[in-house]
């Protein structure tokens, strides 16, 4: 056998029928983490408070309380924004060459709004991206996680 034909499948199998897990659609999820509801049944609100994710879903019971987000809202915050104000105030003084404080009045207020206002969505996102693969605490079959109560890394 060379090195690039594919070995045979001899492993056991893990995830034989009691094991399966049924598919989630990756961007219905997607959406409606970004629209803040939860991505399991639409109705139930995703956020008990800004960026706090509530434990489980208040209409249909998902639990929400095991995803990782961690800092991955901030950084594709930061990249999103950063695609959008960079070249917009680089296009701007090339155009206007506006006053430096007619600059800052213009893309400090669009920065930190932008910012603020794709936080949760974006957030929200990713929590419905990990929910729909599964990822960490969303896998039925990994490693049981501690109680939400105690976990310092919940949000
Ligand atoms: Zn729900």
């Amino acid at each position: 056998m060379s090195w690039h034909e594919q070995a045979p499948d001899t492993a056991p199998d893990r995830d034989g029928p009691d094991r399966a897990l049924r598919g989630r659609p990756l961007w219905t999820a997607l959406r409606r983490g970004f629209l803040g509801r939860c991505p399991n049944c639409n109705r139930g609100r995703m956020f008990r408070a800004f960026l706090k994710v509530a434990d489980h879903c208040p209409a249909c019971g998902e639990v929400l309380h095991h995803h990782r987000a961690d800092d991955a809202p901030a950084y594709f915050v930061i990249l999103i924004v950063g695609h959008i104000v960079v070249p917009s105030a680089l296009i701007v003084e090339v155009l206007y060459a506006p006053p430096y404080w007619l600059h800052a009045a213009l893309w400090l207020p669009l920065t930190l709004g932008l910012a603020i206002g794709l936080l949760q969505p974006i957030k929200g996102a990713i929590v419905g991206w990990q929910w729909a693969n599964y990822m960490h605490g969303f896998d039925p079959h990994a490693e049981a996680e501690g109680d939400p109560s105690t976990d310092p890394m919940r949000q």
